[in-house]
């Protein structure tokens, strides 16, 4: 008898997420090929419901992770040189491809002019946007006055530098007495993972239920009304994934990317549902450590710093939006104008948390920089949530191609792990 071929769980996400978008489609408010009313009744006694589980149930293990896998990862490297190193390496690249990022973003809005002819004015305008928190202040609030308050309060930043202290001490204390202390952090990191793999098994409906109800409940006229602004941003996303990242890759990890996006595939689409950085690390962190072979001792530093300081989509978005917003309101933007926005939308998209819709907030820090209405993001806000889900795939995708880069140059990849083709390599592949 023959037996039945099971589907991997990379293609049930993917194909979940097409039903789903179906749903979504046949039901939204202005087709209504399914009365909307009926879909409101699946929509909140399933969709919402079995949604909102599915992302508790990842961010439930996001604080954990992070605080056990830094100090894990910190005290595997052991060395303090070696971590100075890695550390630097790390941040530099992050910094310098978000940069990339801006630049990109600027020019293609410039040359497209996604906001030219515009007949809107800023008296339209009911919208009171946010206050951004002023870059010093982030330095200054990293420094957490209690870290199991910023655990609580899932405070990335501060659980970060903490976890970074207790990894470094725990290198240099007596080692008969650290070694306790790192089994067990050892032992809670597998108990982790092991709940990973539980719940990335009912990934697929958990992102059936996310996709139907964004695209459900999108207004359609908006979107085709900003669609130049999503193509201005769709295009630099990929481009800066397909030329920056692939060519990092490719030229100076000299990794075969094909290979890469074939493993990586699964951790992208679980980016494109949640669209938070912070939910999609877990399993992020599982696949660049099982599937594309980092040591453990790179990741665990690495993967958590990019999910909450790297975001090249993030920055990307901010740039494309300052330039469409200033065309709106037919704004001239100066040479030295544009070079601030390079510099404080890399520190907006650094303070960005990874978490859905954020990046549109710290996003009126760039347009108050160069003295851009704030007001502004009301014009962008109704189609972010479809650009942030795009968005939130290169910021992930970014963080994994770093951390094997570095891992590359540290001597921490295993490259049989990496070009191993089997799709048996996770326990949760099926
Ligand atoms: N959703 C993004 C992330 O988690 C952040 C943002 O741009 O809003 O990576």
């Amino acid at each position: 008898m023959q037996k039945k071929k099971k589907l991997n769980l990379s293609t049930k996400i993917l194909l979940f997420m097409l039903l789903g978008a179906l749903l979504g489609l046949i039901s939204n408010k202005e087709i209504s090929i399914l009365p909307y009313k009926y879909y409101e009744i699946l929509e909140t006694y399933i969709f919402s419901p079995i949604g909102k589980m599915f992302i508790n149930s990842i961010k439930m293990l996001v604080v954990p992770m992070v605080f056990v896998s830094l100090v894990n990862g910190v005290a595997q490297i052991g060395d303090l040189k070696k971590l100075g190193r890695v550390g630097v390496k790390t941040i530099s690249i992050y910094i310098i491809t978000t940069a990339i990022a801006i630049t990109i973003g600027l020019i293609l809005a410039l040359l497209i002019k996604p906001g030219s002819n515009s007949t809107l004015s800023i008296a339209n305008l009911n919208f009171k946007a946010q206050n951004s928190i002023p870059f010093i202040d982030i330095i200054v609030n990293m420094i957490p006055t209690n870290p199991l308050k910023s655990m609580t309060e899932d405070n990335m930043l501060q659980i970060i530098v903490f976890s970074i202290l207790l990894g470094v001490s725990l290198t240099s204390i007596n080692k008969d007495k650290s070694k306790t202390i790192l089994n067990f952090f050892d032992a809670l990191n597998d108990c982790i993972l092991k709940i990973i793999e539980f719940i990335m098994k009912t990934a697929p409906v958990g992102v059936f239920c996310l996709i139907a109800k964004v695209i459900a409940t999108l207004g359609l006229s908006s979107i085709i009304n900003l669609a130049l602004y999503m193509l201005t941003i769709l295009l630099a996303l990929f481009l800066h994934l397909t030329l920056v990242y692939t060519g990092i890759l490719t030229f100076i990890a000299k990794l075969n990317p094909i290979i890469f996006f074939k493993k990586f595939w699964s951790v992208m689409t679980l980016a494109f549902s949640t669209s938070s950085s912070n939910a999609t690390l877990p399993v992020n962190m599982d696949v660049v450590e099982k599937k594309l072979g980092v040591s453990k001792s790179i990741l665990g530093f690495t993967l958590p710093l990019g999910a909450t300081i790297n975001m090249d989509g993030t920055a990307i978005m901010q740039g494309v939006a300052t330039i469409f917003i200033a065309q709106l309101f037919n704004i001239n933007i100066s040479l030295s104008q544009l070079v601030t926005v390079v510099l404080t939308a890399t520190l907006a998209s650094i303070g960005t948390a990874g978490v859905p819709g954020v990046g549109m907030i710290t996003l009126s820090m760039v347009l108050q920089s160069i003295g851009l209405p704030v007001e502004g993001i009301a014009m962008i806000i109704g189609v972010d949530r479809i650009l942030d889900m795009c968005r939130t795939v290169v910021n992930i995708t970014g963080d994994a191609i770093v951390t094997l880069c570095v891992a590359k140059s540290e001597n921490e990849l295993d490259a049989e792990i990496f070009y191993k083709t089997e799709e048996t390599q996770l326990n949760f592949s099926e």
